[in-house]
């Protein structure tokens, strides 16, 4: 098997969601891993990649591949596919790469399972795992011909550093005609303090339990306290009361905290399944009953316009002290 992960960067840092599974690739076993950075001004990122399991990282560099635009990727990866004879390529899922993965489809007619939470080696071959109905059972699925390609959910492998080195090989760069039809007018990023919901190492996350948007501010304070990020249920993004940038669950984002503190959550299973891999969930609601204290590690039964305040209060105390 050899096995290609595109590194997916932004400014000057390799994203965790595509380090993660570099490092998943990495211990499957039965070939060598690469790595493939495309973008101009990138050659540097490649050395980072090889303590994450990479024993190779193709670069290409060059200033037709600055914007993040999919076809001139498809073009070099294509390209760089048919050249090596590389028969896996893996993904972490996102808005660049599920164009990428799909437009590298077509180009090389493979097989594509996108999705996936994980990737197993079941006798002698490939499985994808892939959560379906509403996240409740996993499938199996697989690949009949080669090359393989495969899309990870964010947040299913933690980028384990393995501590090893690259070697570094730079690709030529020749993109089709049709690649530079489309050009990026703009990009503009969101402005935003703290780390963001995916990187996070601890999120508080409010729900309708808060009672109103300006009652966020409770859920703002307690994560800056505790150097965290912000997220939030559906209903709320629904009624407006923020953004759905922050949005936890099964149409926002999947989510993996060290410390995922859940303020007037419910626990409904569309919520669920975006943050049950939390390492430890805390669940502040006032009902007994609420589903949430079902999978949370500690619950306090309460109201939140008590109880986080003084959480909150708490937490810069021990800062201080
Ligand atoms: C197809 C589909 C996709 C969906 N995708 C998502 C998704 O991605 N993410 C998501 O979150 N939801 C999603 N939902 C919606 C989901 O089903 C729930 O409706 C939603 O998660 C509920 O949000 P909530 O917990 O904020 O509100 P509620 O369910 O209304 O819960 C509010 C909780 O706050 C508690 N509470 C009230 N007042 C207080 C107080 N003063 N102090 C403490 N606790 C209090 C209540 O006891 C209650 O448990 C989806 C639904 C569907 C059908």
């Amino acid at each position: 098997m050899s096995t290609l992960v595109f590194l997916e960067h932004h400014g000057d840092e390799l994203l965790k969601g595509s380090l993660g599974v570099l490092a998943k690739a990495a211990t499957l076993g039965g070939g060598d891993v690469a790595g493939v950075v495309v973008g101009s001004g990138v050659r540097t990122l490649a050395d980072g990649a090889g303590k994450f399991g990479a024993a190779k990282v193709y670069v290409a560099d060059d200033a037709q591949l600055e914007a993040p635009l999919p076809q001139p990727r498809v073009d070099v990866i294509a390209r760089l596919v048919r050249d090596t004879g590389i028969d896996t390529i893996l993904f972490g899922n996102s808005v660049l790469t599920a164009d990428v993965a799909a437009g590298l489809a077509a180009r090389l007619d493979a097989g594509i399972n996108w999705d996936l939470v994980d990737l197993v080696q079941e006798d002698g071959k490939l499985v994808g795992k892939r959560p379906a109905l509403q996240d409740s059972v996993y499938v199996d699925v697989g690949w009949t011909s080669e090359p393989r390609i495969a899309l990870f959910r964010s947040g299913s492998f933690d980028p384990n550093e393995t501590g090893g080195s690259a070697e570094v090989e730079d690709v030529a760069v020749e993109l089709e005609d049709f690649s530079s039809a489309a050009r990026m007018v703009d990009q503009a990023h969101e402005e935003s303090e703290g780390p963001s919901i995916e990187d996070a190492p601890v999120i508080v996350a409010g729900g309708r339990g808060l009672g109103g948007p300006e009652n966020f501010t409770l859920v703002e304070e307690l994560a800056k306290a505790l150097g965290g990020a912000v997220g939030a249920t559906r209903a709320v993004v629904d009624a407006g009361w923020y953004p759905y940038a922050t949005q936890v669950g099964q149409t926002g984002k999947t989510v993996a905290p060290k410390l995922y503190i859940a303020c007037g959550i419910s626990g409904a299973i569309q919520h669920k399944v975006g943050m049950q891999s939390s390492g430890v969930i805390v669940a502040i609601n006032k009902d007994t009953n609420a589903p949430i204290f079902e999978f949370s590690d500690l619950g306090v039964v309460g109201d939140v316009h008590e109880v986080v305040p003084k959480l909150t209060e708490l937490v810069k105390q021990r800062k201080s002290s």
